[in-house]
């Protein structure tokens, strides 16, 4: 098989190379690749920044947003020959921690959980790949098209669960949704705000094109001034932060209504200063016993609910969020990120 590889922390490193086919374990599936999502993780693995190899082997395969199809299934599960499958990300701690233990490795302990394509354990950018069948989502055939939107979804059908669980612990109101970033997190985040009859805003950079039609399509309203008009307009009472600038971290920290809710799910880089005032920042969070958390991946009823979610949604609004297939002989242009792309997805069968 093909399978498209990295050393990690060695920039330049990704190639595609020739693999031995896998072979399935008990209990596991055996799967022809469909399509691989590539998102900002799999930049910064390419770009030397992040990632780790399975003990002992050099190179990593890349991939994490997957989607194939079933070629065998261990008899006895729930799977079949030609199901659409998802592979999970994360798979728990070996201790395991207190929540691993309790299936929510998504909020893993001492850090020690592996994920594919990431860390420690062979992703799914690869023509053929093997998955446990207990780590495996089976989707619906109709969702060929968009299925390799199910990885990012779950991201944001954790972050929605998580929001209505915080307000959920006094009266608290969630009318209105402010998105910061445009990308395909902060797109998810208002689809899923959208099915959730939140009214929904989203603030980005980009004043025309596909970013600001597909926030208007949802029935939502784009913005692209500061995140100080925007708020002023919409007052928000959650807001999901998907760019991880420090400024607009900070700003969206200071910016909700009494109650609010602010859900951080980007990552900024380190090293860069910023100039904040800590104690209006506290004041404003004391004062409107407010909430900012972080959230980060998935665990596998986050992936049920996403399921859900890609269903209900418009079939041609996800498809939309595509915005270039790449064959996977061609990886590199996929890597090389264009200021038009929103969601770029290398084809696995091609
Ligand atoms: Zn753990």
């Amino acid at each position: 098989m093909k399978a498209l590889t990295v050393i990690p922390l060695q920039p330049g490193s990704a190639s595609l190379v020739d693999l031995p086919d896998p072979e399935p374990s008990e209990g596991e599936l055996l799967v022809d690749g469909v399509a691989l999502g590539i998102c900002g993780t799999d930049i910064e693995i390419v770009s030397g920044e992040y990632g780790w190899a399975p003990p002992g082997e050099e190179r990593l395969v890349l991939g994490h947003e997957s989607l194939g199809r079933v070629r065998t299934a261990p008899s006895g599960s729930d799977f079949a020959e030609g199901d659409l499958v998802v592979g999970v990300v994360r798979r728990p701690d070996p201790v395991p921690c207190g929540a691993c233990g309790a299936g929510q490795f998504d909020m893993c302990l001492n850090g020690e959980y592996t994920e594919r394509g990431i860390k420690q354990i062979h992703g799914y950018g690869s023509t053929m790949w093997t998955v446990e069948a207990d780590y495996a989502v089976r989707l619906d055939a109709s969702m060929e098209s968009v299925g390799v939107l199910m990885e990012p979804t779950t991201i944001l059908a954790k972050a929605w669960d998580h929001i209505a669980r915080i307000g959920a612990r006094a009266y608290t109101e969630q009318k209105r949704v402010l998105v910061t970033g445009a990308g395909p997190i902060g797109l998810m985040a208002a689809l899923l705000g959208s099915q959730r009859q939140l009214e929904v805003h989203v603030l980005d950079r980009v004043e025309s094109g596909l970013k600001p039609d597909l926030v208007r399509d949802l029935g939502a309203t784009y913005h692209h001034t500061s995140i100080e008009e925007a708020v002023g307009e919409c007052e928000p009472d959650v807001i999901i932060e998907a760019t991880g600038v420090g400024q607009l971290v900070f700003d969206a920290m200071s910016n909700t209504r009494p109650g609010g809710i602010v859900c951080l799910t980007g990552v900024s880089p380190t090293g860069r200063e910023l100039t904040v005032d800590a104690g209006a920042v506290n004041r404003e969070l004391v004062l409107e016993n407010d909430v900012v958390f972080g959230s980060v991946n998935a665990n596998l009823r986050h992936y049920e609910i996403a399921r859900d979610a890609l269903m209900a949604a418009d079939r041609s609004w996800l498809e939309r969020l595509i915005t270039r297939r790449v064959p996977l002989s061609e990886f590199a242009d996929a890597l090389d990120r264009r200021d038009d792309d929103v969601k770029v997805v290398i084809d696995l069968a091609a």
